[in-house]
């Protein structure tokens, strides 16, 4: 979340917060807005937090002066007559702060929870988004459409613009574009979008939630009390069943969509068109026509599943047809997601630092013909075979980067023992240039160079955003 600028326009006083006890779990992007607008409504606020660091400091100081308690190095305890956690999303469930809440039936919401009780009376709809990836993406383009539809939007929650700014700001929305994290839709029971998709769902952050099942429960929050359509991707039945699953207001419609042809009740596509057989009159006969595939940016077939949920979530708000078209077309991903950095000698090197994960990077492998592939990095338990088995064919050769990377050679001797392979056993900041040139020692033209890590980057690079602008910069290097 973002800053703290929200509190001068909480009403401050009377409120259902005045003088009650409330525990913030964690400083920090959530933690410290949360704190102020509470304390602006009237609530006794400790914030605990696990750190003790110069930072930390800083900012306890800083919410000390308003009369906040911070307690910095015990983010365990649970202060003695707390009525209500808010918690930053990213704490774990299992924490012992949290188990002394249960026991003591003090409930616990999370940064978003507390926008969504928060917003005022004729507060704007929401449509969210989850899944395990396209979350970002796919609220932009929803963003996108809605304003070339004309109506005052913002893509918020998850994608770093903070909702507590969004609903209590000056700004008068008429719809909001709402990424939401697992994490964050565990800590939001009482959730209630217009509408909402979930986009896939691949093993991630197994870890935090404990199981897959605990997982796929967390992500399916989003589809509860939806009043107009749940969308699901058809070619994932996971998602189709968390639909089943939810507990939906009457009336509130199942929406698939799909890359094929799409039934009634989905988006899908024909014949290079993208079409909604959902939100038309007399869906068992008709049609209608919503833009191309060559309108979506890039036009990956992952990303094209993204724009059909962006669509389906925006027809599900009545959006007209055309502002789907214009929408997606004033459409720019962020960087790092599969951007086409550079042609050299024919090859197109293409960076998805952004694939951290196999899910990711199978994605983006399939959109492919013939690939020299640039992996590697911290896995984070994940395993490689799946992935390297249905990318097989696809590939020229790999180079290998990164802590894990014997993890992703053992696959590929296992399932593609042809395609070369360069292990690279570097580490240093010019190893990127390294793998960029083996990759062009790799490829013949016509072949796509691609990062796509199926890895995080953090052995390596500070982030994802730098190990992209790393392989840029070869790429770079290398034309010059
Ligand atoms: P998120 O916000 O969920 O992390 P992004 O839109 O930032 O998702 O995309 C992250 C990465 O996930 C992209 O770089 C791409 O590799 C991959 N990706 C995007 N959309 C999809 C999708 N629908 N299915 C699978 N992978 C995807």
């Amino acid at each position: 979340m973002g800053s703290g600028q929200v509190t001068s326009s909480v009403p401050e006083g009377s409120s259902e917060f005045q003088g009650k006890h409330v525990t913030v779990a964690g400083l920090g992007v959530s933690g410290i807005p949360a704190a102020k607008v509470l304390h602006a409504r009237g609530a006794i606020v400790t914030v605990v937090n696990d750190g003790d660091d110069s930072r930390a400091r800083e900012q306890a100081a800083e919410l000390e002066a308003l009369g906040v308690t911070v307690r910095l190095g015990d983010g365990a305890t649970l202060p003695e007559g707390t009525e209500l956690v808010v918690t930053a999303p990213g704490w774990k469930p299992d924490k012992p702060l949290f188990e002394a809440a249960r026991a003591a039936g003090v409930e616990i919401w999370g940064d978003v929870e507390l926008a969504w009780r928060l917003r005022g009376p004729d507060a704007a709809p929401w449509l969210a988004v989850t899944g395990t990836n396209g979350k970002t993406t796919t609220v932009q383009m929803l963003a996108s459409i809605l304003k070339a539809a004309g109506l005052r939007t913002a893509a918020v929650g998850n994608i770093g613009v903070s909702l507590l700014d969004a609903v209590l700001g000056e700004e008068h929305y008429d719809v909001l574009a709402v990424e939401l994290s697992s994490y964050q839709l565990h800590w939001a029971p009482s959730l209630r979008a217009h509408s909402a998709a979930v986009l896939n769902l691949a093993p991630d952050h197994l870890d935090w939630h404990g199981s897959m099942e605990a997982y796929a429960r967390d992500k399916g929050r989003i589809y509860e009390g939806n009043r107009v359509a749940c969308v699901y991707n058809a070619a994932d039945k996971a998602t189709e069943d968390l639909v089943r699953e939810a507990d939906v207001e009457e009336g509130c419609r199942a929406i698939g969509f799909t890359l094929g042809t799409p039934g009634p009740s989905q988006l899908g596509v024909v014949e290079g068109i993208l079409v909604d057989r959902a939100f038309v009159e007399n869906r068992h006969k008709n049609a209608q026509e919503l833009a191309e595939v060559s309108d979506v940016n890039p036009p990956a077939p992952h990303n094209i599943a993204n724009a059909l949920a962006a669509a389906a979530l925006a027809r599900a708000f009545g959006v007209p047809a055309k502002a789907v078209r214009d929408g997606l077309r004033n459409f720019t991903p962020d960087a790092h997601r599969i951007a086409h950095v550079a042609d050299v000698d024919g090859v197109a090197y293409v960076d998805d630092s952004k694939a951290t994960n196999t899910h990711a990077a199978e994605a983006s492998l399939a959109a492919y013909e013939s690939i020299v592939w640039i992996a590697g990095g911290l896995a984070k338990g994940a395993t490689f075979d799946e992935l390297v088995a249905k990318s097989a064919k696809r590939l020229r050769g790999a180079v290998l980067i990164g802590a894990d990377r014997a993890l992703i050679r053992e696959a590929l001797a296992r399932h593609a023992p042809e395609v070369p392979v360069v292990d690279l056993d570097r580490t240093d900041t010019g190893a990127m240039l390294a793998a960029v040139q083996e990759a062009k020692r790799l490829a013949a033209e016509g072949d796509t160079v691609l990062l796509a890590p199926a890895c995080a980057s953090m052995d390596m690079f500070a982030n994802y955003n730098k190990r992209g602008d790393a392989f840029a910069e070869a790429v770079r290097e290398l034309g010059a």
